[in-house]
């Protein structure tokens, strides 16, 4: 038995993996990871893969980045984790101090938490508390866009709208009002802004017909990930701020998995010029190293609760590892490299690469959208181009497409039938060539029939 297979056969043994129907493993081979240099993956017997999805759009600087690497070890050798209830580190308040630097302005207090669900359950309890300490109990409800993905935690899950994730625990879960999404699923681009227009319409009408009984909003800003990719414009972040504003809702911008860099700018609420109420980071702010997530929200927010202890106004929520100084030393590391060279400005060039190198499928028959913002890309595979036709789900061709990337060497990982690339800030254009060209190798296999 070789090494891969060892591992593999004592991991069905005793793991359960996420996101994953356990069953598929009985055809599907699990990749045994050993150790991850840059962009590229190494298995437990040397062939090597591109990891083109940032391992799950964590990941920013490559797997073991030097420079985050020595800010861990560094730290470990000092001060490993501590409370953050009474207790103070240094970590925990430069990284504060650069989180409300670079973030947008009135984003002014940070909350760390440990893992991107947590952040959002921060943001609904604290922004339900805010309007409870200022006496409009009756605001209860969240409003959420149609297709989105807040997290599995059943507070975060109730804010999400993706039915594969959410359907067994309907019983279980918060209601939210559901907006329909401003996606832009294959219309061209001088469309982009009327449709937001007609999305926004929708939602003044929630708005209207629910006052004074909102709390929030949530919304991934520009591209709904979990959700297929699926990506809209920056004039419906900037109407959605005007509207928060007329009918006093909060904006609670999750930013998990589109902050830091990705969109094309450090995050993407800059590009409606807009800053929420509140904004859920984690994802790339470690620089995929460890778990940490942070909540930023204003001075007004924190003040609503600054009170006697006996009054309950205090936002009593913890989770153990909050503000853990490893995590603190990889997230000020990984932010110290957006510093030493103009990170934004060099992605543009490699998104530009990435467009360049899935030109051949523009008139491919069944891919019925190709669209882009900043670092992430996606193509949708359909059954028909005009009048489009989806695939259904069922027909797993995303799975096609990843068995046969995985075995040329990319780490893909389709939703459903949206291939997308991903890929960490290191990549360079000939690896951009071989990512492109084995995914669209695997496309063409997988809409063969
Ligand atoms: C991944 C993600 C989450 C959940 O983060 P976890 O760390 O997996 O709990 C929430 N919102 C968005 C937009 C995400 O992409």
């Amino acid at each position: 038995m070789g090494k891969n297979e060892e591992i593999r056969k004592r991991d069905l043994n005793v793991l359960w993996h996420p996101t994953t129907q356990m069953k598929d493993h009985e055809w599907l081979q699990l990749l045994p990871v050993k150790s991850g240099q840059g962009v590229w993956l190494e298995d437990m017997e040397g062939k090597r893969y591109i990891d083109a999805i940032s391992s799950w759009w964590v990941n920013l600087f490559g797997h073991a980045n030097p420079h985050i690497s020595a800010a861990v070890s560094e730290q470990a050798n000092c001060l490993e984790h501590v409370i953050l209830a009474g207790v103070t580190h240094e970590p925990a308040v430069r990284l504060a101090e650069k989180l409300v630097e670079i973030t947008p302005p009135g984003l002014e207090r940070v909350f760390f938490a440990d893992s991107g669900s947590s952040a959002v359950e921060i943001s609904l309890k604290m922004s339900f508390h805010y309007w409870r300490n200022i006496g409009e109990e009756g605001r209860v409800r969240f409003v959420t866009l149609s297709n989105s993905y807040h997290g599995d935690t059943l507070g975060a899950l109730s804010v999400g709208d993706a039915g594969l994730f959410k359907a067994a625990y309907e019983p279980l879960l918060m209601e939210p009002l559901v907006a329909p999404s401003p996606d832009c699923f294959a219309l061209p681009p001088e469309q982009w802004d009327a449709h937001a227009a007609e999305r926004l319409a929708d939602m003044r009408e929630i708005f209207a017909n629910h006052e004074g009984e909102i709390s929030a909003v949530i919304i991934e800003p520009l591209v709904q990930c979990a959700g297929g990719m699926r990506m809209y414009p920056p004039s419906y972040l900037t109407g959605l701020r005007a509207l928060c504003d007329e009918f006093r809702v909060h904006l609670i911008a999750d930013e998990i998995a589109v902050g830091f860099g990705r969109t094309g700018r450090m995050f993407a609420c800059e590009q409606g010029g807009i800053a929420p109420d509140f904004m859920c980071l984690s994802k790339g702010l470690t620089g995929g190293y460890l778990p940490m997530s942070a909540v930023m929200t204003s001075q007004k927010v924190y003040e609503a609760f600054y009170d006697e202890y006996t009054t309950l106004r205090g936002f009593l929520h913890s989770h153990s590892y909050t503000g853990n100084a490893l995590a603190c030393a990889a997230a000020l590391a990984t932010m110290e490299l957006f510093e030493q060279r103009d990170v934004l400005a060099d992605n543009r060039l490699l998104a530009a690469q990435m467009l360049e190198a899935v030109s051949p499928m523009r008139d491919h028959a069944h891919v019925g959208d190709i669209r882009q913002t900043g670092m992430i890309l996606a193509l949708e595979m359909v059954a028909q181009r005009e009048p489009m036709i989806q695939y259904d789900w069922k027909q797993r061709r995303g799975m096609q497409v990843y068995q046969y990337a995985m075995a040329q060497g990319i780490l893909l990982r389709p939703i459903g039938n949206v291939v997308y690339f991903m890929p960490p800030y290191v990549i360079n254009a000939d690896e951009i060539k071989l990512m492109a060209n084995v995914a669209m190798a695997g496309i063409d296999l997988a809409t063969r029939d």
